[in-house]
């Protein structure tokens, strides 16, 4: 099994103040030791402060980056710009991107190519909502998300998945253990089609109202190899918290 990433995604959430949580969090790794890769994913206006609170022991990344790697679109921010400060990793396609941008599984998978062009680890979230889950659909749009979101080039080493149920972020609603591992296992069987043994490294990671209270059952599944968390990554106590599930 990979070495499990626990990664934070701050969303539009966080100002200089709150660099004080990410110096804390490395702080409580160095002291109290994280059996996993710890990442912050913060926005891109605090990313550069970011890197220099990050210390040893936690990584930066983005939570979203443009197809391109320069030019005319105004608003954006490149692959390129996200590893030049210092970031080993970006998001793409979370599903607040898919609803709020109108975020196909083809821009996704332009996205993460970008990403991955620039050496960057592409976490490329997939997730159904609740009408699909309640129609029997989630397994099949899982699926396809996940085979139409991973660019041609991608290798197992420059690609992460998160599965975050829609219904599930925010809510502190979580799905049961049998679900997620269901879900998870046929994640892994797109990723052993597509990369073949290889395909057995890749990290996915479940996401979605992940606490300190749940995140011990959750982390316990098979094929769930860390956890993407919103808002209980914004203070170091209830992250590092979720940190020692490794
Ligand atoms: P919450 O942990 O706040 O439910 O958010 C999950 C999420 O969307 C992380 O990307």
């Amino acid at each position: 099994t990979p070495k499990a990433l626990v990664a934070g995604n701050w969303k539009m959430n966080g100002v200089a103040a709150n660099l004080a949580e990410i110096e804390k969090l490395n702080d409580l790794i160095a002291g109290g030791g994280a059996n996993c890769d710890v990442l912050i994913c913060p926005p891109f206006t605090l990313i550069h402060q970011s890197v220099q609170a990050a210390g040893e022991r936690v990584e930066i990344g983005g939570q979203d980056c443009h197809a391109n790697i320069s030019g005319a679109h105004t608003g954006d921010v490149s692959a390129a710009m996200i590893k030049d400060q210092g970031c080993s990793y970006v998001i793409v396609g979370h599903s607040e991107r898919r609803t709020d941008h109108g975020e196909t599984d083809e821009m996704v998978s332009s996205k993460a190519d970008a990403a991955q062009k620039e050496e960057l680890v592409a976490i490329i979230c997939v997730g159904e909502t609740e009408a699909e889950r309640d129609a029997g659909d989630a397994l099949s749009v899982v699926t396809s998300q996940v085979r139409g979101s991973i660019p041609a080039d991608a290798t197992a080493d420059n690609t992460v998945i998160a599965y975050e149920p829609v219904w599930a972020i925010g809510t502190g609603r979580t799905p049961t253990a049998d679900d997620v591992a269901e879900v998870h296992a046929a994640i892994r069987n797109v990723l052993t089609e597509r990369f073949g043994d290889a395909g057995n490294s890749v990290r996915i990671l479940y996401g979605g109202s992940v606490k300190p209270e749940n995140a011990r059952e959750l982390m316990s599944v098979a094929n769930v190899n860390g956890a993407l968390v919103g808002g209980a990554s914004l203070k170091a106590d209830s992250f590092y918290g979720i940190v020692q599930a490794y």
